[in-house]
Order: structure tokens, then sequence, then C-alpha cells
């Protein structure tokens, strides 16, 4: 018999084509060493080419979910990621807090503030936005946000590292004890260069960047192995910095999967 494994949650709505959503997080849990656990939260009908729709869970269910793996097996530490609803988003606050799961509670949380994919199909309906940044941005270790993201989030536009910092403090203000403000979305940039803050620190994360089209799951990767370092006890500077190079490695072994964009790969 093996020893007890440490744990880690996922809360996130399913990708049909496996390459986003709890399926990759639960690869990266996989291949980080964690033992990985699904609160799902919406049902995506997807593939290489995009999303067609989605539907949500009640979010009695979605809370239910938490409390059983939580009240048994213990969360070292979760993630949430597409939240679909405020339903769903003020429900999940209020188990977290129940699970003491959070920036200031027993075990550290991930906030991905999932808006859209990568082709523009929304996974939040428009009046969740205010919960993720009133409700969950409060309760975060780190949150993870990409340019798009920002600009939802904030009003902001990233342009360069000035705007990156920016960004930011705008974003610590909604409460997070940490933000890492990703810039793999600055194509012009040689190097995907993350901004990792908590308001007196400023830490610059640069990367390779890969010319591959094949990025579907990349931002739920990323947060996924950040997660898994935090249930393996790092601290958020070291385990951001474990993500990073996990994410670099996978968007370099990501592949092609039907007629549209490929999946980047936790395995190699
Ligand atoms: N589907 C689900 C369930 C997701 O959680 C996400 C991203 O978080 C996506 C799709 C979109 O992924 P991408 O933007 O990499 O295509």
């Amino acid at each position: 018999m093996n020893a007890t494994p440490r744990t880690a949650l996922t809360i996130a709505g399913s990708d049909s084509g496996g390459g986003a959503g709890i399926q990759a997080d639960l690869r990266t849990f996989f291949a980080c060493g964690v033992h990985g656990m699904t609160a799902v939260t919406a049902v995506t009908v997807q593939n290489s080419l995009g999303v067609e729709g989605f539907t949500e869970i009640p979010a009695d269910v979605v809370a239910a979910q938490i409390k059983a793996v939580a009240g048994d097996m213990g969360v070292d530490a979760a993630k949430t990621g597409m939240l679909a609803t405020a339903d769903i988003i003020l429900e999940v606050s209020k188990t977290l807090d129940e699970a003491d799961i959070g920036r200031d509670a027993h075990s550290p949380l991930v906030v991905d503030p999932v808006a859209a994919s990568m082709h523009g199909d929304p996974l939040l309906r428009e009046e969740a936005l205010e919960a993720i940044r009133t409700e969950l941005f409060p309760r975060a270790t780190v949150v993870t946000p990409n340019l798009d993201e920002v600009r939802l989030l904030t009003g902001l536009e990233v342009t360069d590292r000035d705007s990156q910092r920016r960004a930011a403090d705008a974003l610590l203000e909604f409460g997070p004890r940490w933000v890492l403000v990703k810039g793999g979305h600055l194509y012009d940039d040689p190097e995907c260069v993350d901004l990792l803050s908590d308001g007196v620190q400023y830490l610059e994360l640069s990367g390779r960047r890969y010319e591959t089209p094949h990025t579907h799951g990349g931002g739920d990767t990323f947060a996924a192995a950040i997660t898994a370092s935090l249930a393996l006890a790092l601290g958020v500077p070291d385990a951001v910095a474990e993500g990073k190079r996990f994410i670099e490695r996978s968007v370099a072994e990501s592949y092609p999967l039907g007629g549209g964009v490929g999946p980047v790969s936790p395995f190699w």
C-alpha cells in the first residue's frame, strides 16, 4: 500500500473535446503527482473548432460535490475555472468558506477567471463577471487572468510591461493575495512574460514563446500546475515558477487534433 497523496480540487466545466476544463486539470494534477478531484459546474459541447454551447449544473449540486470531497478526502489546494453563472459563483464562495479554502484559510485557492474560449465563445453568463470580482477575488490566494480577462475585469488594456504592472495593481484592489497577469497574448513580445505581484513584490517570470497554433487548454493547464504545486506545500512564488516551467513544456508538446486548435499536453 502507498502513502496517501496530496489532493487538489478543480471546480470547473467539462470540455467534451478533452483539451481544456476539468479534463485538462485532471491530466495536469496527475502529471504533477497529486490526486485530482472535481466539482463539475457546467457541461460544454465543444471540439477543436469552438464551443457550441453549455448547460450549467444546479448550484446546490456544485456545492455538494465540494462538500463531499472536502469533508472526507480533504483538499490541499483548489482552483476555480469556468463557473458559468452568478448563482454558481455565490454558492461556490460560501462553500469554500465552510471548507476552509481560500486566501486566509487552511488551503490555498487559485482563481482562473475564465470568461470566454480562445475562439471568443462565452463561458460565463454576463451578470457573473461582477460576482467573480466581488465574491471570488477577495477569497483568492492567487488569480490568473490573461489579457482579455484583465480587460473585462478592469477595463485596462495591457500593451507593455508598464501597463501590465498597472493592471496588477488594479486587480489587487479586488482583494486577492497575489495576482498573476499573464503576458502570453502580447504576441509582438518574443518572450512570454508574466507578472506576479502581491503589491509589494513585482516578479517577472519570463518563458520561451513557441510558435504553435495549438494552445487549447493552456490557461487551465497553467493554473492547474500552480494549484498542484500549492497542494505540494510550495509558497506562491515558487508554485507559480513551477507552473510556468510546466506550461512552457506543455505548449512545446502541444499537438494538432481535429480541424481547429489542438491542445497543449502535460505529458512528456
Ligand atoms: N472549455 C472549458 C470548460 C474551459 O474551462 C476553458 C478555459 O478555461 C475553455 C473551454 C477554453 O479554453 P481555450 O481558451 O484554451 O480554448
